[in-house]
């Protein structure tokens, strides 16, 4: 039980400094009126916020970050895979990296698409559990699947193309699957497992309904990548005779738990199918102007009632984890796509986007996303002293269109304070430091077999 004392929230037209009270892991009181129960939290000169979501990322990534070449998605993948770490110790500091980088960002949920090392999934999994259990970050690990071979995920064109089957059948991937969840699946523990078939370019119908089938069983949240490219688009019409999203939505993968990354190339009867089945799009704007897959048209989701949130997605294509400079970005792009200045997202509505628009992607709005009472505590403290943050004007404006520079100063996750006076106090952050410089080496070039293999017919199929 504990009381955050002067705290500077926002009100519908201003900011009010507040007292709110936490109790069993909840919001239990919000008002300059309240007496102070239990330990007194001293927040003058501090903005509290919900928690925002880094709805979608994969941990693992971290260890190619700023090494990867400059490739479209197609080619950057065949890259990320010849050089993708097969090191459990690996996967357990990535994933460790991965949650305080959301944590010290504003994020206190983060969506980990897990990248699986093949003969070791489970493992894999427990790994990334583990170290997001140890930091005390609310966590959605997604095991990332799929069933079909890298190189089927270019389209043919008129070119006859055959693919070497996956190495492992449909029905044993899924059964990982529900063993992960049978094992870690733990929503009151901030643990859980979300079925995540890795998009429509690398898996068939069967693992879609799978997985839609583990969903319903076990109510899982449902994940994917979506259109992220204009070869995905190309793909589609070849392998459904109609785009993605009408697919996926005839296979009945859409619903109120689904969120999809990117939506980079959609049509506009593609987003009215989103908005009426009430998935969710995560916003990757880094990723995609790092692989030069284009930019989302957040603004026509915002406008069709399509929920959106933000994600940093991978740190190989971003090449970082900061959960504010993607919300920056994820907001200002759009002011060069839209003429129209009243469609532009608003600092406050950016907020809005990552804290409640990320818990109402991963159907847990009812409990997490805003400053209400009865609400769970996931919350933010930010040091509106520092000096990326001052003089002081509009504290979210200056948040979301500046370059915050160390500024959380305290998180909570159900209650549990995990970031104390800027430091992540449930793991060593100076010994993990340690870990990634001992398990890492600078290193100046190196060739991708893979890419080299398939960028000729990548070539001539995208027309370049
Ligand atoms: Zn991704």
């Amino acid at each position: 039980m504990f009381t955050i004392e002067n705290a500077l929230i926002a009100t519908p037209d201003d900011y009010s400094s507040t007292k709110v009270l936490i109790t069993d892991g909840r919001i239990a009181g919000i008002s300059s009126q309240l007496d102070t129960v239990g330990t007194s939290i001293n927040a003058d000169n501090k903005l509290l916020l919900p928690g925002f979501v880094n709805a979608h990322t994969h941990s693992s990534e971290m260890w190619q970050r700023g090494i990867m070449s400059m490739f479209p998605l197609e080619l950057w993948l065949a890259e990320l895979y010849d050089f993708a770490p097969l090191d459990i110790e690996k996967v357990y500091l990535s994933a460790l990296g991965t949650a305080v980088e959301t944590l010290l960002s504003g994020g206190t949920t983060v969506v980990d698409h897990l990248v699986l090392i093949p003969g070791k999934e489970l493992e894999t999994i427990a790994t990334a559990v583990r170290a997001y259990k140890e930091v005390g970050i609310r966590a959605f690990v997604a095991p990332l699947i799929q069933d079909e071979s890298l190189a089927a995920g270019i389209p043919s064109g008129d070119t006859k193309q055959t693919h070497e089957p996956y190495f492992r059948s449909t029905q044993a991937t899924l059964d990982i699957i529900e063993e992960a969840v049978k094992k870690f699946h733990c929503p009151e523990k901030g643990i859980n497992i979300a079925v995540a078939p890795t998009g429509i370019q690398l898996c068939s119908d069967a693992l879609f309904k799978g997985c839609a089938e583990l969903s319903d069983k076990y109510d899982l949240c449902r994940h994917s990548h979506l259109l992220e490219t204009k070869a995905q688009e190309k793909l589609a019409k070849e392998k459904y005779g109609c785009t993605a999203v009408e697919h996926l939505e005839r296979i009945g993968y859409l619903d109120y738990r689904t969120s999809l990354a990117h939506c980079v190339h959609l049509t506009d009867k593609d987003i009215a199918i989103l908005a009426h089945t009430k998935s969710t799009v995560v916003h990757n704007p880094l990723s995609n102007l790092r692989l030069g897959s284009g930019i989302a048209p957040i603004l026509k989701y915002r406008q069709a009632g399509v929920n959106v949130s933000f994600g940093c997605d991978g740190a190989s294509s971003n090449d970082s984890q900061d959960l504010l400079e993607a919300i920056k970005i994820g907001s200002i792009v759009h002011n060069v796509t839209d003429f129209d200045y009243q469609h532009w997202i608003t600092p406050h509505q950016s907020v809005k986007m990552a804290a409640l628009g990320g818990a109402t992607g991963l159907n847990m709005a009812d409990n997490n996303g805003s400053l209400d009472v009865g609400k769970k505590a996931d919350l933010v403290l930010y040091d509106l002293t520092s000096l990326s943050l001052l003089p002081r004007t509009d504290p979210i404006g200056l948040l979301v269109l500046g370059r915050p520079v160390n500024v959380v100063d305290s998180a909570w996750v159900n209650g549990k304070q995990i970031v104390k006076s800027g430091n992540v106090t449930t793991i060593d952050v100076q010994d993990l430091r340690q870990e990634l410089l001992k398990h890492s080496q600078w290193q100046k070039s190196r060739k991708s077999k893979t890419a080299a293999e398939l960028e000729k017919h990548y070539r001539f199929v995208m027309g370049l």
